[in-house]
């Protein structure tokens, strides 16, 4: 409630009868800056520059420590989305807002607005189980817990390891709950076009959780099926080479001309969207912050004055 100048004790009064409490700040960030319990104020000190703050429902009930123990707890696996609040579900940002404890990769868990009420447990990207672990114990002693992933939790994120942990006899009563959110293959596909707008694959080119000769295999099943492709994890510092050696295994399948969605950062403040060809696709325009699309036989690059869409048509 802003402007409260003489209206201030009718302020006061209305929050008092209706039994809440607010906060009362003056002259903020400044060196005269004041804040305290609206009740507590004299009228007759407050200034223009003065607010008062009724929270809403969750900010104003956090969890007594009474309700800690008693299986109030959960696991919530959300993701955020593939980069600001823009492209977070209203489901999930509600469930952020709930939660008591935030458990996931470091970067991912700098995206939630911050909230003094949670206690952060940012982890190093590769420890899955151990983290799983830690939300589900903090889930077990009545904590709400959600943990985060980037884009959607389900896709190469942390839903599967959090439901693999959650499996144990011992987590058998904690809640697990995992919510959808927008994959990052949606948001470049959509950046692009509609290049994903028939029928595609989703893979990770990541070779440090399955052998590369399964990735070779996957890639050419789905060249030869003549699938649209999304390549996630395309390239980091530590595997360099094998976007290059996707792009040749995916040559002998597939027309040189076939179009290439090159998506980095879509949606962030680095986004860059490029569209190559097949053996045109250059490795060093590629990083770990970008997904590949890669066209199949009907993907159309089509030119709209000055810009250009990649679509696939529904019907072959
Ligand atoms: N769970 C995430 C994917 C995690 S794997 C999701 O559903 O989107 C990480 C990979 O996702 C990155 O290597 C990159 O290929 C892709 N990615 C995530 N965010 C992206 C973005 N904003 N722009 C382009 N690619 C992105």
């Amino acid at each position: 409630m802003l402007k409260l100048g003489r209206t201030f004790t009718t302020v006061r009064d209305a929050v008092a009868d209706a039994g809440r409490r607010a906060f009362y700040v003056e002259r903020a960030t400044t060196d005269r800056q004041r804040t305290g319990d609206l009740a507590d104020v004299d009228p007759s000190s407050v200034p223009y520059f003065a607010i008062a703050l009724l929270p809403g429902a969750v900010a104003a009930a956090p969890p007594t420590d009474d309700s800690v123990g008693r299986g109030v707890g959960e696991v919530a696996v959300v993701g955020t989305g593939p980069a600001g609040r823009d492209w977070t579900t209203p489901q999930v940002a509600a469930v952020l807002a709930a939660a008591d404890d935030l458990v996931g990769y470091g970067p991912y868990l700098d995206r939630v607005p911050p909230n003094p009420r949670q206690t952060r447990y940012p982890s190093d990207n590769r420890v899955e189980a151990e983290r799983a672990a830690h939300a589900l114990d903090l889930a077990a002693a009545g904590r709400r817990v959600a943990v985060v992933s980037a884009g959607d939790p389900g896709v190469f994120a942390m839903a599967a390891a959090v439901l693999e942990v959650a499996a144990q006899p011992k987590y058998v009563d904690v809640a697990v709950r995992v919510l959808p959110g927008v994959t990052a293959s949606s948001a470049v596909a959509a950046a692009a076009g509609a290049p994903l707008g028939h029928d595609h694959a989703v893979i990770s080119l990541s070779d440090r959780l399955k052998p590369w000769d399964v990735v070779v295999a996957r890639l050419v099943a789905a060249a030869q099926a003549d699938l649209a492709i999304a390549i996630y994890n395309p390239r980091s510092k530590a595997r360099p080479w094998q976007v290059g050696a996707a792009r040749d295994v995916l040559l002998e399948h597939r027309a040189p001309d076939t179009p290439v969605v090159v998506g980095r950062d879509v949606g962030g403040a680095g986004e860059r969207v490029t569209v190559t060809t097949l053996a045109e696709l250059d490795p060093e325009q590629v990083d770990m912050r970008t997904l590949l699309i890669v066209g199949s036989s009907t993907t159309r690059v089509v030119t709209r004055g000055a810009t250009t869409v990649v679509l696939t048509p529904r019907r072959y």
